[in-house]
Formats: structure tokens, C-alpha cells, sequence
């Protein structure tokens, strides 16, 4: 059991960006304490939150930076220096997030090359019949730039741990 480990193998730092009010704290709410808070607080400063993962029997430390929603490219430079991976995240009922997470990530390709970027479409659970979603834009963004896409709910816990996990190993299978 990889929460029961005291030290760790590797510690990765993680970053997660996207247009204010697109489930970024609630993912890593849900990640880190197993919780989904349906008011939570919007985030003034970089939040930090910690949890081991297990990958192919290493234990991984994923710090996690969860950055204010009124952030800019400038704001988090010094973030994306020194981060090994990026969960770009937009909300599937809105498009212009997602359009904004497009322009996350071409900056976010100028500045880290280096850096694991995958593509987290949140609030899967309130996909319906009635609401159209930009799925289809997020899962051809992430074919034309060869980026994992994942479709997540933080409310209901639907790939939430699939998206972190996938991350670390992306990570994971660059290092080796
Ligand atoms: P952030 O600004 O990107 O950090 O977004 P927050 O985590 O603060 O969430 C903004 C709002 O969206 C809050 O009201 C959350 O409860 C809600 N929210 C976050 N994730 C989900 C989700 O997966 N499904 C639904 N239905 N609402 C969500
Ligand atoms: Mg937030």
C-alpha cells in the first residue's frame, strides 16, 4: 500500500492550469483528501497539496501546485521551470476554456519543452443529452499534439486518480 510508505523513490512536482472555476482545487481536493467540497473557497495563493503514488513499484511523492484562477503565463514562469508535469484543465460546458487551455499549453511549449503535459476535460458528470460539450474539441487537440486526454469528475470521483496516475507514469517512463 503505497499511502501506508513514509519515504519515497522520486518527487515530482506537478502543475495544474486552467481557467478559473474549471474543478482545478477540486481535483486535487479529491486527489490528495478523498473529498469534493461543492462551494469551496476560489484559490488567492498557490496551493500545495502532497500524496504518494505507486508506479510499477516505485513510490512517487507528486507535489501538486494548484494555482489562482487569475493567474497569467508571467505569474507562474517560475512554476513551470521546475515542474516535471502539467495537467492542463478545461470544463467540458464550456468552450471558451477550452480554448483557453490551448493557449495554456502553446505557451506552456515555448517556456518547458521538457515538461509532460496532458489534457484534463472536468465535470464529466454533467454531460447529458441536452448539454452540448467540447469533448470532441479537447480529444482532437490532444490527437494533433500526441497528448493524453482524460475526461474527469471531480464531484463524482471519475478518473481522478486515472489522470494523476497516468501523469507520474508519463513522468515516470521519461526518467528511465
Ligand atoms: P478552480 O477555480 O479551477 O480551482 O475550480 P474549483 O475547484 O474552485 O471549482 C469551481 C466550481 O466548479 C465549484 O463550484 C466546484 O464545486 C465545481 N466543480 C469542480 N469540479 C466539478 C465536477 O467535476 N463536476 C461538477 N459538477 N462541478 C465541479
Ligand atoms: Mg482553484
Amino acid at each position: 500500500d503505497c499511502s501506508a510508505h513514509d519515504g519515497h523513490d522520486h518527487l515530482l512536482n506537478l502543475l495544474l492550469i486552467g481557467d478559473s472555476g474549471v474543478g482545478k482545487s477540486s481535483l486535487v481536493s479529491r486527489f490528495t483528501r478523498g473529498k469534493f467540497r461543492p462551494d469551496p473557497k476560489p484559490t488567492s495563493t498557490n496551493n500545495i497539496a502532497a500524496r504518494h503514488v505507486c508506479v510499477d513499484g516505485k513510490v512517487f511523492k507528486a507535489q501538486i501546485v494548484d494555482i489562482p484562477g487569475n493567474s497569467s503565463y508571467s505569474d507562474i514562469s517560475t512554476e513551470v521551470l521546475s515542474t516535471n508535469g502539467a495537467l492542463i484543465v478545461y470544463d467540458v460546458t464550456s468552450l471558451s476554456t477550452f480554448e483557453n487551455a490551448e493557449k495554456w499549453y502553446k505557451e506552456l511549449q515555448i517556456a518547458n519543452g521538457e515538461i509532460e503535459v496532458m489534457l484534463i476535460g472536468n465535470k464529466s458528470d454533467l454531460v447529458n443529452d441536452f448539454v452540448t460539450t467540447c469533448t470532441d474539441a479537447g480529444k482532437e487537440l490532444a490527437e494533433r499534439e500526441s497528448l493524453v486526454f482524460i475526461e474527469t469528475s471531480a464531484k463524482d470521483n471519475k478518473n481522478v486518480e486515472k489522470a494523476f496516475v497516468e501523469v507520474v507514469t508519463l513522468i515516470f517512463d521519461k526518467l528511465i
